[in-house]
């Protein structure tokens, strides 16, 4: 297996060699070399990761906590040691505090079923904010409708930034959960996570992060930010497709109830009665992606070695740099500008159709996302029913950057 060998973080971050551990990067797309801006929606795989997956299927592949010979035994310890990598990824307190799931979606949904249950009732209230992803906002309409809670919702401003004051307000008795985004997926908005907590936790109501576009950009130490619940998916973190994390404190997860029930998820079952398996085993009912969960693993070592915040600063100064360069384009505007920002560009042009920017970069080899961006509520805030976005990682270059401006001024001059 290949280990990246890249310099200590106090030195930039070496693009060329990271993109060396990316086999797709150097693929052609339409003919032309792939320049890959759709980062929000999935991540591409180090060499690490693509290995380890074939690695599982080849020479460690059974089912895991079944079984006493050697490929149960083997596939159990690596699935384990995905969760003592997240546990110390996310510093979570215990490493039955990480619950392994399908996705971002699916651990939203999970929390937003555990409470329609067993906590919310006729008249309690939900926090979310305009930020929000569907993900983050059908689970828990949902969960009004079963339980006849409501939605409050934080307005943002025009920056895309969440209006604080306005959050304040709507903490109240009646306040059950705050369930707000890290980072906006269509805007690169990162929220003062910190201090929402804190705000919710004064009150004495638990906060739920949707930490989809944190957890690949941003160090996420859970005890610190103080969270009840954080979710993420390991597609957006160099990781495979179909594995998220639900991380919980261990009193809430004890608190709610199982959310599927099957194998693996029970301690005794009869006929009359069934009693639930500790922690973590209580949330995770019936055979995962274990091939998935393993490889996960090495895209947490690779964030690791390469250092989140040297990833960081690197994305911050690509979508620097690319702001300034489209911004020089007539007829184009920036939505999203908020003081602190991953690395998001989400623009829309005066001549074209975000889907008419998204289909002409296409043939130019450039990937990026057209449309709500499953946001639709916000795309609603900023008066345009969808925008272009390029969406930027550690493997990203200026290179690319001047690549995608030229190309946005072939849209100009073809549509203007
Ligand atoms: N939340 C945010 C902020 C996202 O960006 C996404 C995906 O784009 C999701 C939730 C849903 O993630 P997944 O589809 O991996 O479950």
């Amino acid at each position: 297996m290949t280990t990246p060998t890249l310099a200590p973080p106090q030195t930039p971050l070496d693009v060329e060699r990271v993109r060396a551990d990316f086999p797709i990067l150097g693929i052609s797309a339409r003919g032309k070399p792939l320049v890959y801006l759709d980062n929000a929606a999935t991540s591409q795989k180090p060499r690490s990761v693509i290995e380890a997956t074939s690695t599982y299927y080849e020479a460690q592949n059974g089912n895991i906590h079944r079984g006493v010979h050697y490929l149960s035994e083997l596939a159990t310890i690596l699935y384990d040691e995905t969760r003592a990598t997240a546990q110390r990824f996310f510093n979570a307190r215990h490493a039955h505090e990480i619950i392994f799931t399908r996705g971002t979606t699916e651990g939203i949904n999970l929390v937003a079923s555990g409470f329609a249950q067993s906590v919310l009732k006729p008249g309690d209230e939900i926090v979310l904010s305009t930020l929000e992803h569907h993900s983050n906002i059908v689970p828990w309409q949902l969960a009004c409708e079963r339980s006849g809670a409501q939605l409050r919702v934080v307005p943002v401003t025009e920056s895309g930034e969440l209006d604080i004051e306005a959050y304040h307000q709507l903490l109240n008795d009646r306040t059950r959960l705050v369930a707000i985004t890290w980072v906006s997926n269509a805007l690169g908005t990162i929220n003062p996570v910190r201090d929402l907590v804190n705000a919710a936790h004064t009150r004495g109501i638990p906060v739920l992060l949707d930490g989809a576009q944190a957890a690949p950009h941003i160090t996420v130490d859970v005890q610190e930010v103080g969270c009840d619940f954080f979710v993420c998916s390991s597609h957006k973190m160099l990781g495979p497709t179909g594995v998220g994390i639900l991380y919980g404190t261990e009193a809430w997860l004890d608190r709610l109830p199982p959310y599927q029930g099957g194998g693996d998820m029970i301690d005794t079952v009869t006929f009359e009665k069934t009693t639930w398996a500790r922690l973590p085993s209580k949330f995770e009912a019936g055979t995962p992606d274990i091939a998935g969960v393993v490889a996960f693993k090495h895209a947490m070592d690779y964030l690791d070695r390469v250092g989140l915040e040297r990833i960081a600063a690197h994305e911050h100064e690509v979508v620097e740099y690319a702001t300034r360069q489209v911004q020089e384009i007539p007829g184009l505007r920036v939505i999203g500008t908020a003081a602190q920002k991953a690395g998001v560009l989400s623009f829309v042009m005066d001549c074209a159709h975000p889907h008419d920017i998204g289909t002409i970069l296409d043939s130019e080899g450039i990937a990026i996302r057209a449309g709500h961006h499953c946001a639709q509520p916000l795309m609603r805030r900023f008066g345009v029913p969808s925008t272009a976005r390029a969406s930027f990682y550690l493997y990203n270059t200026r290179d690319e950057v001047d690549v995608l401006v030229s190309a946005l001024h072939k849209v100009r001059s073809l549509f203007a």
